[in-house]
């Protein structure tokens, strides 16, 4: 036996991606206007970003971040040492007060607030079950926190009962993504609340992309199904959305959130996020509460795409939220459909395995209030030729 190169490893690990197009390639922003950007030197309509309200471009969460830039450039430390200021407290309650819920507590990015969740609640001999297709960092918690994982058929609420009701013993959190990144859909939340209170098991939201778009005042996904923090004790709220800023809060229980301060690992061991962020965040905390004309733009948006797309042949999955894939199948077709798009002046991302399942690349069409009509029939006429281009 003689102890393999990593970098011979790596090199022939980056050959297969290349010939099996999952290269991927970091692209370079320039200069962002709105949804207009200058990528990699080229201006592109984007129709990829999560920044469904088009805030991070918005003038006050742009001075809320300047005005509070006095307040330091960095936290120093992390929460529990030195780096708690009065913009993150300010935040945890407004964040709370918006999502009627008793707490909140801030993390450096959604990825770190789903692993903090599972690492700290759960352990060997508990169970944690999942929707298969929830968000990467969910499985990624599981698997890290050395609990047992059981993953359902994507949104088969009678599939997690019975993976709950498999494993009596021990503690038990079923989580799901709120709004699915990568098929837009929704997951059917009263029926998992029903199946958590007949279980005994905690009930944990990953509402990153519904909180800001969804509910009442943008409360998310939650709202939208009429339930509230009793029925859904966890949730996790992504500032890097429809919030345009970066970051994220678990937000509920008072109790789970009391011992996620003081025993979770993405928590404790990490910097807070600089209190000019935290300021950004609470200005765009308010513009989403105050912004049904925001979700109203996206709505009529949203409406003119799909029906534009049934017009078109263009077989859209089933969604009623910003995110519009298409299904293509192929890695190599999906690609080239985005590059063909990108041609025509339209950005949007083929999204390949790991990401989603093999046999299902697709592209991401992601909406937002900025958009116009005219931008949004500019993208299907570029769709349908895009897709004449590859099946030609
Ligand atoms: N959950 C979901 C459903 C997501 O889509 C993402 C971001 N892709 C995350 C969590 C991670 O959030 P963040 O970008 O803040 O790390």
């Amino acid at each position: 036996m003689s102890r393999e190169s990593l970098s011979e490893r790596v090199l022939a690990l980056r050959a297969q991606r290349e010939a099996a197009h999952r290269r991927r390639r970091i692209r370079m922003v320039t200069r962002r206007d709105g949804v207009r950007c200058v990528v990699d030197g080229r201006e592109l309509l984007n129709f990829c970003s999560n920044d469904y309200l088009c805030l991070s471009q918005h003038p006050h969460m742009i001075a809320a971040m300047r005005d509070a830039a006095d307040e330091g450039a960095g936290s120093t430390g992390s929460h529990l040492v030195c780096g708690h200021g009065a913009q993150h407290s300010a935040l945890e309650a407004e964040l709370a007060d918006w999502l009627q819920a008793p707490r909140a507590l801030l993390f450096g990015s959604g990825y770190m607030a789903n692993l903090a969740v599972v690492q700290a609640l759960l352990g060997a001999g508990d169970v944690c079950v999942q929707d298969k297709l929830n968000h990467a960092s969910l499985i990624d918690a599981a698997r890290l926190a050395g609990c047992t994982l059981k993953r359902y058929p994507h949104n088969d609420a009678d599939a997690a009962e019975r993976q709950l009701a498999a494993h009596p013993d021990g503690a038990a959190l079923l989580a799901s993504d709120g709004v699915f990144s990568m098929d837009g859909d929704v997951a059917p939340l009263r029926a998992l609340a029903a199946i958590a209170r007949d279980r005994q098991a905690t009930l944990y939201i990953d509402d990153a992309h519904a909180v800001g778009v969804l509910g009442n005042v943008g409360r998310g996904s939650i709202d939208a199904a009429g339930l509230d923090a009793d029925d859904v004790p966890l949730r996790l709220v992504t500032f890097g959305k429809a919030l345009g800023s970066a970051g994220a809060a678990v937000v509920g229980d008072a109790d789970l959130i009391a011992h996620l301060a003081e025993a979770a690992r993405p928590y404790l061991y990490t910097t807070a996020l600089p209190p000019a962020q935290a300021a950004a965040t609470r200005a765009a905390v308010r513009i989403a509460q105050a912004g049904d004309d925001l979700r109203e733009c996206l709505r009529i948006n949203i409406e003119r795409l799909k029906t534009g797309a049934q017009a078109r042949g263009l077989a859209l999955l089933a969604s009623d939220t910003p995110i519009q894939p298409l299904l293509v199948g192929r890695d190599a077709d999906a690609l080239a459909m985005s590059e063909a798009l990108e041609a025509q002046g339209y950005w949007v991302a083929a999204i390949r395995p790991p990401t989603v399942p093999e046999g299902s690349a697709r592209l991401r069409i992601t909406l937002s209030a900025a958009h116009d009509a005219r931008q949004v029939d500019g993208l299907l006429d570029a769709l349908s030729r895009a897709c004449d281009a590859v099946t030609a």
